[in-house]
């Protein structure tokens, strides 16, 4: 892989702890999912690296909290004039050990940016407040205080966003941040922190430990005393467990987890607009994204219409190695990921559904899966109630508006939704009535920095990105002045 990167310090294969990369005995591989071939081998982090990663962090922690507002800003915005200038180094880094298209890459990694612009910006922006005392000899003063230490664990499938999302958020807020990639990726998260040191991050500030050792690893950011706060995004499942284990020392928690988004079109939708957003949603990423559409409602009006018309623009996708420029879908994260959707593909039909076009008359011997779009669903069936992480878009008919309704709120997931109507009263009923975090109204592209990012239900809690985005990173402190 190192022919193909300008910049080879980008390139690192071991944890960053206290802004030095270091080694162990133990290696474990990261592949190219594409092409299923080794890439490089990286040291797992050892138990005496990981209680290093987190003193050295409490250490800079201290120090930093101190800095001024405004050289935290300037630190914040070197880190970003970097992570431009490395751009086109870190989408190949990134489409190679993730398999996503270079377009999605460089699409991630100017997201990923976007939240360092913004918390360089919003650090400079921490209020707190005076309140009316109950008494004419009294004050009271809110203050924010960081947090402290900030242990986190990331998923695959934003490699590099899923970690300036809340890292950036964290500094701004003056705490530090040791982050656990995921171990499919742990070369995206190794190339932003090294940048981030270049910037003049103290260190210590920025340890990142990487591992296949997730449980290990996930017992000490989870359980350690120094530790003030954990932030996770991943499944719901080890979202749970996760959460479980920081009850014994009370850390303050976040959790961005799973979805199920449903994806309604009315009968008055701008069908045209709808499908642009639904190839823009789902598509991205080979489907892999917590927010993607995931059980497509069509009124049944214009069901055949829409699916006509779906067909065509999914028949137009060209599939294959995301590192080749006229690929617009990528692969899945490994075989077994495409395992999984031909399982739930297969189930589906066997409960009734259309093959309209991909899906594999056997299983998968890659990590690709075909875009695929199944007709004939019904709500309830296997596929409506897991997260299909995959390029499958599964057509459910509808009727009436109540039954839409309860049918997208029927999950125990909540992150986000989206639907599409030009009826002023269906738009204000269905975005207060949706229980989400999220609500697309005749958009489905939703994220980006000024927006508050998060989920309810069993898709989390706290949010990331925007004014609320530094308020899981900071303690509230009041201050009662007496006897004035
Ligand atoms: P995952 O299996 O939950 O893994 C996420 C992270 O948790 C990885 O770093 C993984 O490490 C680690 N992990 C797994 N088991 C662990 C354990 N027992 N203890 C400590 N750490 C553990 O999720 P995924 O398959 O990577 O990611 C997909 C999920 O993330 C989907 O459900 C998606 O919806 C969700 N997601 C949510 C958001 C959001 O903002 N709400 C954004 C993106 C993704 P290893 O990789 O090393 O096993």
């Amino acid at each position: 892989m190192r022919s193909l990167i300008k910049n080879q310090a980008l390139i690192q294969q071991g944890s960053f702890i206290n802004g030095q990369f270091v080694s162990t005995n133990y290696h474990f591989e990261v592949t190219n999912p594409a092409k299923n071939v080794t890439l490089i081998q990286v040291a797992e982090v050892d138990a005496k690296q990981l209680n290093q990663a987190v003193e050295s962090s409490s250490l800079a922690q201290k120090s930093w909290q101190n800095v001024p507002a405004q050289e935290k800003a300037r630190i914040l915005r070197r880190w970003l004039t970097l992570l431009e200038e490395n751009h086109d180094d870190l989408a190949t880094i990134m489409s190679l050990e993730q398999g996503k298209t270079l377009a999605d890459a460089k699409a991630e990694i100017a997201y990923g940016n976007s939240f360092v612009e913004w918390f360089s910006e919003e650090a400079k922006r921490i209020y707190g407040d005076t309140v009316s005392a109950p008494a004419a000899d009294k004050r009271i003063t809110v203050i924010k205080q960081p947090v402290g230490v900030v242990g986190a664990i990331t998923p695959w499938n934003f490699p590099n966003a899923m970690i300036t999302r809340k890292a950036a958020a964290a500094f701004a807020a003056g705490c530090s941040f040791i982050v656990k990639p995921a171990a499919e990726t742990p070369l995206s998260a190794l190339a932003i922190a090294y940048l981030a040191q270049q910037a003049g991050l103290p260190d210590g500030l920025f340890n990142v430990v990487v591992g296949e050792n997730a449980q290990v690893i996930g017992e000490v950011l989870t359980t350690h005393p120094l530790i003030n706060k954990f932030t996770f995004t991943g499944s719901t499942r080890v979202g749970k467990l996760l959460t479980a284990q920081c009850a014994n020392t009370v850390k303050r928690v976040s959790m961005e987890l799973g979805g199920n988004a449903p994806f309604i079109v009315f009968d008055d939708a701008d069908l045209e607009v709808a499908i642009n957003a639904l190839m823009a949603n789902k598509f991205r990423n080979c489907g892999q994204t917590c927010i993607s559409a995931n059980r497509i409602y069509v009124h049944e009006s214009v069901y055949q219409q829409f699916s006509q018309m779906l067909v065509e623009r999914v028949s137009e996708l060209k599939q294959g190695d995301g590192l080749e420029p006229t690929n617009n879908i990528g692969c899945l994260i490994h075989h077994q990921a495409a395992k999984h959707v031909h399982q739930l593909v297969a189930g589906a039909i066997e409960q009734g559904a259309k093959v309209q076009i991909g899906g594999l008359p056997t299983a998968p011997e890659n990590a690709f899966y075909p875009p695929t779009v199944l007709t004939n669903v019904s709500h309830g069936d296997a596929i409506t109630q897991a997260e299909i992480f995959g390029p499958v878009l599964a057509l459910i008919a509808f009727d009436d508006d109540d039954t839409v309704l309860a049918q997208a709120n029927d999950t125990d997931y909540g992150l986000a939704c989206y639907f599409f109507t030009q009826q002023l009263k269906r738009v204000n009923r269905f975005s207060e009535q949706l229980d989400y975090g999220m609500v697309g109204i005749n958009d489905a592209v939703i994220s980006n920095a000024a927006a508050p990012f998060g989920g309810v239900k069993q898709s989390g809690y706290g949010r990331e990105g925007s004014k609320y985005g530094l308020d899981d990173f900071l303690d509230v402190k009041y201050l009662c002045h007496g006897a004035l």
